[in-house]
């Protein structure tokens, strides 16, 4: 008899169980377009050549050692993904307002930021866009916030409900916590305009809100690192306080590595040192300090001119490469006359296309196709190659005939 008999078998991660699903088919046309991560034209996962680079420079180093690290991280590389995330003329790093924790990539900035602001501000409930990345809700309210929705995507448009979002902000409680994708929104890929984050902010910042921005995808939206921290720096330069999960995962394609920074932008540097403090009480009891490799390699690439300028080449040229799939991918359903309007898939950005495909459609597609995306119908563009485009293509017109 075991301790944990009434123990029921939990489903698997509506996200991760794709790539389960996927692993157990034999079929040789399978395609995983589940899982948000990079792969190359030949379907291969890719390590950037700039953190190969940077691997090899660490390895020759004989003065590192593997000593514990400090609570919140290496001083350097927060310091430096703080600068990258809000400009390297930003007001608030010269005023040395930000305070910066290296965590657990940015699943671990969202949970150390969540049980932060839940010890520490007065409002523990938190506003996420419907929809938002499926770990949000749960890791927010495990991290001791309440969590409440606006409208964000409107499924007739296919873009943004601004006028909801504005309204659902409007009438929410002052000083709340309002989560915002930085740019390229999972699974929706749409994000707001310009003008748009700009009354975005008004609101939140007449209302006394705290936004706390995500940005799990700087740089591959556009290409562009500066284009794609627009938003977060809109906010920053207002004066105002927010809080910045950021990932390596993505842009540096360090998934595993588990590297990632939590910022909290404050009123002024004595605020911010107070928070750094309080936020070493948070990490701890929770897992002490953070791992050294993945963080090691950031700060090489970030601080080495040379590196850093490599990598906003490579990076461009991933983001290129699945910009470029959204082409393929829509001309290949106008070459079939597939019915239906598929310009989404070329306006939405960022990593995946939310196709508007049902539950049923999905299903269709793997059963019939070996097609594997999330039952949301969103399907990573970063899977794609020009290879797998027209197997995609059938199984999309196949599913929708
Ligand atoms: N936030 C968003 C919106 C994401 O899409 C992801 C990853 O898919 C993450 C955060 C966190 O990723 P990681 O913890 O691997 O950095």
């Amino acid at each position: 008899n075991s301790a944990f008999q009434h123990l029921q078998q939990a489903p698997d991660d509506p996200i991760l169980g794709v790539t389960i699903a996927y692993n157990k088919d034999q079929s040789p046309v399978k395609l995983n377009l589940g899982v948000g991560a990079y792969r190359t034209e030949e379907g291969k996962p890719y390590v950037l050549r700039v953190v190969r680079e940077a691997e090899e420079r660490l390895i020759s180093d004989r003065s590192r050692n593997k000593e514990y690290l400090p609570i919140t991280g290496i001083p350097t590389f927060n310091k430096l993904s703080a600068k990258l995330i809000l400009g390297e003329d930003s007001p608030a790093i010269r005023e040395r307002r930000v305070c910066t924790a290296q965590c657990l990539s940015g699943t671990g900035s969202l949970r150390v930021g969540a049980e932060f602001l839940a010890k520490h501000y007065s409002q523990k409930t938190i506003y996420i866009p419907t929809p938002t990345w499926g770990n949000h809700t749960k890791v927010f309210s495990l991290g001791g916030l309440q969590v409440k929705n606006y409208r964000y995507y409107d499924p007739r448009t296919r873009g943004l409900d601004f006028e909801g979002m504005l309204q659902d902000l409007r009438s929410a409680p002052s000083g709340v916590v309002v989560l915002l994708h930085a740019c390229a929104h999972n699974p929706t890929g749409v994000d707001p305009t310009p003008g748009q984050w700009e009354g975005i902010r008004q609101v939140i910042r007449s209302k006394n809100m705290l936004p706390f921005f995500d940005s799990a995808y700087q740089g591959f939206a556009s290409g562009s690192l500066d284009v794609d921290a627009h938003a977060v720096r809109l906010f920053v330069t207002d004066g105002g306080e927010c809080l910045v999960a950021q990932s390596f995962a993505k842009n540096m394609g360090l998934y595993g590595e588990r590297v990632g920074a939590l910022s909290l932008v404050c009123s002024s540097e004595s605020v911010a040192t107070r928070a750094d403090s309080q936020l070493k009480l948070v990490i701890r009891p929770m897992y002490s300090n953070p791992p050294i490799h993945g963080a090691s390699i950031v700060a090489t690439v970030l601080g080495d001119r040379n590196l850093y300028q490599e990598w906003t080449v490579e990076l461009k040229a991933m983001a290129d490469r699945i910009i470029r799939m959204r082409h393929l991918l829509y001309e290949a359903l106008r070459a079939r006359g597939t019915p239906g309007n598929w310009e989404h898939i070329i306006k939405q950005i960022g990593m995946f296309t939310f196709t508007g495909l049902s539950k049923e459609q999905v299903n269709f597609m793997t059963r019939e196709y070996h097609v594997y995306m999330t039952s949301d119908g969103r399907i990573s563009m970063a899977g794609l190659s020009s290879k797998t485009v027209p197997h995609l293509a059938d199984a999309i017109h196949a599913a929708v005939t």
